[in-house]
Order: structure tokens, then sequence, then C-alpha cells
């Protein structure tokens, strides 16, 4: 069974960006873990810090059920504050969770994405990308070794933001709609706090939306469907994944402009596993 991480700076990450992705894998026979990096202690309107916490995590759960995340590892970063981190204590965590798990993919934020306003999504990237190198590096934090881990490369990464300038695959998600939607409906508080900003934008352009208001108190899943289906299915038309298809885009990187090369000079491994693909993809 091969593994794919997703690193999740916030809880509702994976359900926001790339859940229907991770859901397929799963479905597919990957072994599918969550790294949720920051504790998501204040995402919340009108509730204490602890009781943010125990509700997001508590969400966060119902969502990697729906996804079929089989694992979920908890950082506990204070969130919204990962700019005084240090980049390289970031990493380190980062390093040793490949090296413990090995995964094949990591999922993540790209880290050369523009416009990303949210610096936890920026420094989870930044040290994501460069955890992939450093930790093959047998001088870099030997102390993992005395567990028993060592030197580890990733094979795939796959990086995802919100706004995609040069996605180079789009993953055909249409049958695994419904479970992100299920996944993000299910982070109620936090999907509050994201529908309470806007309505406090709204008031300040002088406007109000009932829709808006109504998903303060009721089911989130109606306002969470129309909002994933545009957006997945805007990426599915600009791809051309034909009618009525959902897509969601990634920049998936390999070994960048060696790739090709790479494909001349390598062959399989006697004992490598049965790698897991899908039919869309190579
Ligand atoms: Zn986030």
């Amino acid at each position: 069974m091969q593994t794919a991480m997703m690193f999740s700076p916030h809880a509702d990450d994976a359900a926001a960006f790339c859940g229907a992705t991770l859901a397929k894998f799963a479905a597919e026979g990957w072994r599918v873990v969550l790294v949720r990096v920051t504790d998501d202690a204040r995402d919340s309107v009108g509730l204490s810090i602890e009781e943010t916490i125990r509700r997001n995590t508590e969400e966060l759960h119902a969502a990697a059920q729906a996804l079929g995340i089989g694992e979920i590892v908890e950082l506990g970063f204070p969130t919204d504050t990962l700019a005084d981190v240090p980049e390289t204590a970031l990493r380190e965590r980062f390093v040793y969770l490949l090296r413990k798990y090995q995964p094949h993919t990591v999922f993540t934020f790209d880290p050369f994405a523009p416009y990303e306003g949210n610096l936890d999504h920026i420094r989870v990237a930044q040290a994501v990308e460069e955890a992939f190198w450093v930790a093959c590096f047998d001088l870099h934090h030997p102390e993992h070794f005395q567990e028993g881990l060592a030197p580890f490369s990733v094979c795939e990464r796959w990086y995802f933001s919100r706004e995609m300038s040069s996605p180079n695959h789009v993953e055909d998600i249409t049958d695994f709609f419904s479970q992100r939607v299920a996944a993000l409906a299910a982070h109620r508080t936090m999907m509050q706090n994201t529908i309470n900003q806007f309505r406090l934008q709204l008031r300040t352009w002088g406007r109000r939306s009932l829709a808006l208001d109504e998903a303060m108190t009721g089911d989130l899943t109606q306002l969470v469907t129309g909002f994933l289906y545009a957006q997945t299915s805007a990426v599915a038309e600009a791809h051309n994944l034909g009618e009525g298809r959902l897509g969601e885009a990634f920049r998936v990187v390999r070994f960048g402009d060696m790739d090709e090369f790479f494909e001349q000079v390598s062959e399989p491994l006697p004992d490598a596993p049965e790698p897991v693909v899908h039919q869309d993809r190579k």
C-alpha cells in the first residue's frame, strides 16, 4: 500500500482545496495521512478558545472520515502565527514525518503560488518544499536515525493553490464530489467563521445576504455544494474534462525538467510494490 500525505496548515484545508482527490486516492487503496499543523484555536465565531479547539478537532475527524483519510497527525502549532515559527523548526517536523511515514506523494499549498494571503499556508508550503530535499540528507537531523529512520525522498509533490497560475494536472473528481461536500460541511465552526467574514464585508459594502444569514444557523450543505460545484466545474471546463465533469487542479512535480531523463535511464526495481495509479494518470 502506498502512502499519500497531506500537509494541512488548518483543519479545513483538505476539504476546502483538494479533498475529492484525497478521497479518490483513498478509494483506490492508498493510505492517506493528514498532518494538521496548527490548532485552529481562533477559527470560530462567538466561542471560547477551548471550545473552538474542541469543535474544530471533532469536526476535522468527521471530515477526514468523509474523505477516507485514515490517520491524522497533530502538530499543534498556535494558529495564524506560523510566520513567527522558525522555518527550520517547521521543516524539521516535516522531515521527521517524511522519514517516518515514507509517503510516495505529498499534497500541500503551492510554495510559489501568487495571491496567497494566509501566512500559515505560505510557511507550510515553503517548509514542505524544503523538507522534500532536506529529508534526503544524512547530515540533516541525524538524531532521527537513532529511532531507526533513514534518509528518504518523496516521489511526487501535488501542489494546489487559490489561483492556479500553471497547473499541469487536473484530476477528474466527479465521482468523489459529494465526499468533498460532506467534508467541508462537517467543518461547521470554521465555515461559520468564513461566512461571518463575508457578512461583515458585505455590511461595510452596505449589503446583506439572506443565504449567508441562514447558513449561520442552518445546514451548510446547500451553500457548500453551490460553491464547490462552481469551482470544480470551472476547472473541468477549462481543462476539457468533458460535459458535466468536475475537476481539481494541481501542479504536480516529480523530477522537474529531469523527468524525461530519468524515464530513459531507469528501470523498475525487482522488489518495487505494484504502483497504484489511476487510469488517467501515468
Ligand atoms: Zn487554511
